[in-house]
């Protein structure tokens, strides 16, 4: 099988729902393949697909807004280390959250959202005209617009990665950063979970470590400046949500346990983790 990263031979792994996971012997990237089809594709990010934010339902109570609120200023603390305020875009920006922590800090936002659902919350709190409802591919902003381009959680869904981070380059301002958060197949929960690891999913096409994310920036114009591990505020009402739908044998009885266990006011309670993701800052070359 040939990397759809580098181009060079890689060996199966593992497999997910019966579908080969292959690791890359050159660049290190984990890739599933064949890739779902469209139709499949369109299926896993569904109405439900949205009910595991817990965004809806009993969740929606403004507690997991506050949550990813949480993490995501953490990423700001990261892209305010290596760039001023300017315009930023938010790829994939689901309900608009990061998006208004960059607009608080003095960053124009304009987002890309495919799913109509979170799009339309987002165009409530940030503007009908700075965000795309669509692919980044198709998205009306001109080249060399943006001071920094923000993918959280985005690069391991895509069915070609080199594509989006090349097309991001262009969107980027000489000197323009961008910053990923990616699961790192090179983690320590990864390591301690073995084919357990909570982010093989389906719907996630790649997987990176740190040296095969240094791997593809570099290949597609980027020097990398900061790679991190990502740690992200969590509560257990969220967990709970998350983990009865994503079920783990491992980690569904113990959450369930727990919320049975204790007090509510614990269950709101913000607390960060390392769950086996990646920040990194990379400026255009
Ligand atoms: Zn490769």
């Amino acid at each position: 099988m040939i990397c759809p990263v580098c181009s060079s031979n890689s060996m199966p792994a593992l497999e997910i729902n019966n579908r080969q996971v292959y690791l890359c012997g050159s660049c290190s990237t984990k890739f599933i393949w064949p890739q779902p089809s469209e139709d499949e594709i369109r299926a896993i990010y569904s109405k439900n697909y949205y009910d595991s934010w817990g965004i809806t339902g009993e969740q929606g109570d403004g507690s997991v807004k506050a949550m990813k609120t949480a993490t995501f200023e953490r990423r700001m603390d990261l892209i305010e280390k290596h760039i001023k305020p300017g315009k930023i875009l938010d790829i994939g920006c689901a309900c608009g959250y990061f998006l208004e922590t960059a607009a608080k800090r003095g960053f124009t936002p304009y987002g890309v959202e495919l799913s109509d659902y979170s799009c339309k919350i987002a165009k409530e709190s940030l503007g009908e005209e700075n965000i795309f409802n669509g692919t980044i591919e198709n998205a009306p902003f001109d080249d060399k617009s943006f001071d920094a381009v923000a993918m959280s959680d985005l690069l391991e869904h895509v069915t070609n990665p080199n594509k989006t981070l090349s097309k991001v380059r262009g969107l980027l301002k000489d000197g323009g950063v961008i910053m990923i958060m990616t699961p790192d197949h090179g983690s320590l929960t990864a390591a301690l979970m073995g084919r357990r690891w909570t982010h093989y999913k389906e719907e996630h096409l790649f997987y990176f470590n740190r040296r095969a994310l240094k791997y593809i920036l570099d290949k597609n114009g980027f020097k990398v400046l900061e790679v991190r591990s990502a740690e992200k505020a969590m509560n257990l009402k969220y967990f709970k949500t998350q983990f009865n739908i994503y079920t783990n044998a491992l980690i569904t009885p113990l959450v369930n346990l727990a919320v049975r266990l204790l007090p509510e006011r614990f269950l709101s309670k913000n607390f960060y983790l390392p769950l086996g993701e990646m920040a990194v800052i990379a400026v255009k070359k």
